[in-house]
């Protein structure tokens, strides 16, 4: 949680080269069938001011990370669920990087920015917080964006704990906060083989990809 904000100088630039007027190439048969498939996703593009925000696109990609560092403790908290073990994740927050990362890839698939810039870990109100707080209200800013959640895939990379038998409880309150049915949350975990930091038990990572869609009353 601890990121610099997002440039919006970066963003604009990248919407004024999304304007740019595109080449004329000769197209094959292939090439217009895929073309007519795509048509309804670009029918809804309608860009709006420079700093209004995202455009409105029919669907938004995004991916997140975060790591943080863990010593010997009495548990930790992962994908909102409580794991007792003789770890403890070293963080301001909760340290709930699975949380973390959902949270980036939502704020990056509606270009906002990062999780540092809504809840910086300089500022004492998020000391401890519960980081299945700071994904609803994330989800509420996708929401008020016109966007609904599709569904999630999130990976943790670490030695310790086991999380297998927690997955489930995991998909079904990180699907609570996403308004989502568990189907559409994958929660899957892997070692890092012993490489690395997290190989030695320093620390632990996750990863996110998330897909939102434009709401149907916004979209018409
Ligand atoms: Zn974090």
């Amino acid at each position: 949680m601890s990121r610099k904000p997002a440039d919006g100088d970066k963003r604009r630039s990248a919407s004024a080269r999304a304007g740019a007027p595109k080449k004329q190439v000769a197209r094959s048969s292939s090439a217009k069938k895929r073309s007519a498939v795509a048509a309804p996703v670009t029918r809804v593009f309608r860009p709006r001011s420079r700093d209004a925000g995202p455009p409105d696109l029919a669907f938004r990609i995004g991916h997140g990370y975060d790591a943080h560092r863990i010593e010997a403790g009495d548990g930790v908290t992962l994908g909102g669920v409580q794991i007792p073990c003789v770890w403890r994740l070293i963080a301001h927050s909760d340290g709930d990087v699975l949380i973390h990362a959902l949270c980036d890839a939502l704020l990056g698939a509606c270009a906002l920015g990062d999780i540092g810039k809504f809840f910086p870990d300089t500022d004492a109100k998020f000391k401890g917080v519960d980081s299945r707080e700071l994904l609803r209200d994330v989800v509420a800013r996708v929401d008020d964006l016109g966007y609904a959640v599709v569904n999630a895939d999130l990976t943790l990379i670490s030695e310790v704990p086991k999380v297998a038998p927690h997955v489930n409880l995991m998909r079904a309150r990180l699907a609570e906060d996403l308004r989502v049915s568990p189907g559409a949350v994958n929660v899957k975990a892997t070692t890092n083989e012993r490489m690395g930091h997290i190989g030695r038990k320093e620390g632990m990572a996750g990863h996110a990809v998330v897909l939102i869609a434009l709401r149907g009353d916004r979209s018409a």
